[in-house]
């Protein structure tokens, strides 16, 4: 099937399965601060978290833009990736790091979902974004490592069973390179918890499942290791490129379901007598914030043909998350706008989303941080840290 028909179906297959899942739907999830078990189910089981798995490992081997298709159409039908995106790429690291044995005993499983690898840990609470400075130790004893340390922001924990945990394993006074000495562990959580590793919930302004987790002498055995002891940090930055362009399409996803909602209500509204969107002070807001998703969408599908076709694609990859998440932004704030004080009600979801997309300028990655990138990985600028 020639690649434009695939997107085509797969579009339309990915909307009519969100469709069974209306506003109201997600709508109390939040309310409850719950997590979307049952469309999680269904989109597992119609096999789409599994979209970059090999086939030969259980999962239907498809390129990031088809994947990052399924995920904007979650979030155009006003449902919310960030519940299960991590389900689809955090196994990357698995699969290009990973033994024989580690991928043949895994990978298959997390297709299927009888495994759930959907929770990173990474951030901690006194270092932040600067990644090699953690304090989180993995100290080596026999065929276990002894961790110690605490994470922060770490999502999905309790709807996960198995955790990607990045770790020091070498002190960074002993590293040439303060990129080297850290470690990717898979944790078990059915055992890790309750057994060295402690997990607390953060109340957040999105329903995002975000915990504390703590770490007091958690043995994970050294089988557990992805990859080589120390090169963690080359395998975190390998796995980026997928994650921003997944996210970009998030936001694109996002951004349209704004415009719709935007452009339905300025139809609809009638104020001093006319409809709102007959001003064009509601109007070209409107028609701006969507020439801007629709430009991120150009540099995200171009980040993605990058991807497919084994470039390399950080420029592009950066861009597009960055583009798409301002654009995603600036929908849901003229949409907000445009529902005047409506906006405010929780019926209206527009206030849901509007603080789910608002994430996406700060995590996973944020804006400031991207530019950094862009300022000195490609014009060649000084370095700021
Ligand atoms: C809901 C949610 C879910 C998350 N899920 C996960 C998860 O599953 N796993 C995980 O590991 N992490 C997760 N995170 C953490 C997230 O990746 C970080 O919050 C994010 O990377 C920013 O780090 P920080 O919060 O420590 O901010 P800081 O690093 O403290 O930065 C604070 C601000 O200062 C800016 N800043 C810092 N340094 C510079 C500089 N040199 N130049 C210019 N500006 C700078 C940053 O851009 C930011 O705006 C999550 C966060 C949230 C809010």
């Amino acid at each position: 099937m020639a690649n434009a028909d695939l997107h085509i179906d797969l579009r339309t297959a990915v909307r009519e399965l969100c469709s069974r899942f209306p506003d109201s739907y997600w709508r109390e999830l939040d309310a409850k601060e719950a997590y979307p078990e049952e469309f999680i189910r269904t989109l597992t089981e119609a096999g789409y978290l599994a979209a970059l798995i090999p086939e030969a490992l259980g999962g239907s081997g498809l390129g990031i833009a088809e994947a990052s298709i399924i995920l904007e159409e979650v979030n155009r039908s006003g449902g919310n990736s960030a519940a299960c995106h991590a389900q689809m790429y955090i196994m990357g690291t698995l699969l290009r790091h990973g033994s024989e044995a580690q991928r043949g005993h895994y990978l298959p499983q997390i297709a299927s979902g009888a495994l759930r690898l959907q929770a990173f840990g990474v951030t901690e609470p006194t270092t932040g974004t600067d990644t090699t400075q953690m304090k989180t130790m993995a100290v080596r004893r026999g065929d276990r490592y002894v961790v110690n340390g605490q994470k922060v922001w770490i999502s999905r924990v309790a709807h996960s069973d198995l955790m990607l945990l990045v770790a020091r394993t070498t002190p960074l006074e002993e590293v040439k390179k303060r990129t080297e000495g850290l470690s990717v562990l898979l944790v078990d959580l059915r055992e890790a918890i309750g057994h060295g590793m402690t997990v607390r919930p953060i109340r957040a302004m999105i329903n995002h499942a975000s915990t504390e987790v703590f770490f007091d002498n958690l043995e994970v055995p050294v089988d557990n290791r992805i990859g080589e002891e120390g090169q963690g940090f080359r395998y975190l930055l390998d796995g980026l490129n997928a994650e921003r362009i997944l996210i970009a399409a998030e936001c694109v996803g996002d951004g349209r379901w704004f415009i719709d909602r935007a452009c339905r209500y300025a139809r609809d509204r009638v104020v001093f007598g006319r409809p709102i969107g007959q001003n064009q002070g509601i109007q070209f807001p409107i028609a701006r914030s969507h020439v801007n998703v629709e430009a991120a969408d150009l540099m995200r599908i171009r980040a993605a043909e990058l991807f497919d076709d084994g470039q390399s694609c950080g420029a592009e990859a950066n861009m597009a998350k960055l583009l798409a998440a301002d654009a995603s932004w600036e929908a849901a704030n003229v949409t907000m706008q445009t529902y005047g004080g409506f906006g405010f009600a929780e019926e209206y979801d527009i206030e849901r989303k509007f603080r789910e997309t608002r994430l996406y300028q700060t995590a996973p990655i944020s804006t400031n941080l991207i530019l950094a990138y862009i300022g000195q990985h490609v014009l060649d600028l000084p370095r700021s840290f």
